[in-house]
């Protein structure tokens, strides 16, 4: 055997699980294609570790992910850029506003801080924005972090071995590469993303395109990840392509700007109508990026399963092969979270929350 658990892919939920079976004691495997034949998501995204809410499983998994985050913090080193700077989701009017207290009720139901600012208090936390929103619920403890450099560090915990190969096949205990030269383990999980349907086409997942721009650098314009509360229903809910606002503070001092979604396309070309529409949304919450040089923009994709939750848990009829995939638009949130759940379940530990809804068995299309 060439290790007791074999990951495919070195993107942040691949890292995690590594970094976590590591910890457990496992000598472990990760094997990724490398840039020049994929270009994962952990690379394209924000990186924005957001406390989601939508249903108690989301909740569940970002809580502890989050927690986790925090935890890793103090250790992990300063190109990691993580920064505890909290969220604050916009109400551009009085519905908006009514949202923003449901939103607040149910997380202190949970056990979440969270403050409503008003108006006024929205102008002086953010006087960057355009002056007639109505208010914003504040979110402390939501941070960002640069997420590519993340998992190389997680991929650096003792025990871990990482290889530059393109996995072919999957085997009972073990993989096959391109070139095919075996690579033997009694577990192997499956972490590559989008491109997991290349081993397992039964799984429901699907290609949801987004794009990015980043501006040159003008630190102090904002302070804290802004996201409008429409975004909710566009992130999770809209089958249509949709934009909403989404402004990050990069502590170089750049503004990196979302968002998009965009359903079954895989052409990674920036297209332009669709940039211009997020750009102009951006602009309507930030006026004063007219005067900002945007100097780069990108497309990524995020892998979508029909209800928004990654898969998490054994593969439903392939004994040895594990599933860590289909995390969407929050995979660099719930890494760490969806590592502590899959190592667990590898090791025969006790789940740190429960495991259930997360697991490939409820798609009724799976065998
Ligand atoms: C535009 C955009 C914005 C986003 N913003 C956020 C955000 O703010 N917050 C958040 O939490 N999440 C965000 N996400 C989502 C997040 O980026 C993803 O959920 C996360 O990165 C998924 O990580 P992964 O490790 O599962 O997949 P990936 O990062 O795609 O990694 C998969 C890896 O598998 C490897 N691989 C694939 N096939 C093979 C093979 N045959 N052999 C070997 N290796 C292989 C690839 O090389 C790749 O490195 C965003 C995504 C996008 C696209």
């Amino acid at each position: 055997m060439d290790a007791d658990v074999i990951v495919i892919g070195a993107g942040i939920v691949g890292a995690a699980c590594a970094r976590e079976l590591a910890r457990a004691g496992r000598r472990v495997l990760v094997l990724d294609a490398g840039p020049s034949a994929y270009r994962g998501a952990t690379h394209a995204g924000m990186g924005h570790l957001v406390l989601m809410d939508d249903n108690p499983a989301e909740l569940a998994l970002c809580r502890d992910s989050l927690q986790q985050w925090r935890a890793l913090a103090p250790e992990m080193p300063e190109d990691c850029a993580y920064t505890p700077c909290g969220t604050l989701w916009i109400a551009a009017n009085e519905a908006e506003m009514a949202e923003a207290g449901r939103k607040q009720a149910g997380l202190r139901e949970h056990g979440f801080d969270s403050a409503l600012l008003n108006a006024a208090e929205l102008r002086d936390t953010e006087p960057a924005l355009r002056a007639d929103l109505a208010g914003a619920l504040k979110v402390p403890s939501d941070a960002i972090v640069y997420a590519p450099n993340a998992a190389r560090w997680m991929l650096q915990q003792p025990g871990i071995r990482l290889e530059t190969a393109q996995v072919r096949a999957i085997e009972e205990h073990g993989v096959v590469l391109h070139g095919g030269s075996q690579r033997r383990a009694p577990a192997v999980v499956l972490a590559a993303g989008l491109q997991a349907t290349d081993f397992c086409p039964e799984l429901p997942i699907r290609a949801k395109k987004g794009h990015l721009a980043i501006t040159d650098r003008y630190p102090g314009t904002v302070r804290h990840q802004l996201v409008e509360l429409g975004y909710i229903s566009s992130a999770h809910h809209a089958q249509e392509a949709s934009v909403a606002f989404n402004a990050q503070p990069r502590p170089t001092g750049q503004l990196l700007l979302g968002s998009s979604r965009q359903f079954d396309t895989t052409d990674p070309a920036v297209e332009w109508p669709m940039l211009q529409r997020m750009l102009r949304r951006s602009l309507s919450y930030l006026p004063g990026l007219a005067d900002l040089n945007v100097i780069r923009c990108w497309t990524g994709f995020r892998a979508a399963t029909p209800d928004s939750l990654p898969i998490i848990g054994p593969h439903p009829t392939h004994p040895g092969l594990w599933l860590a995939v289909g995390h969407e638009g929050l995979g660099v949130t719930t890494a760490p979270g969806t590592a502590r759940l899959l190592a667990a379940q590898i090791t025969g530990a006790a789940p740190p929350f429960d495991a259930r809804p997360y697991l490939a068995q409820r798609f009724e299309e799976l065998p």
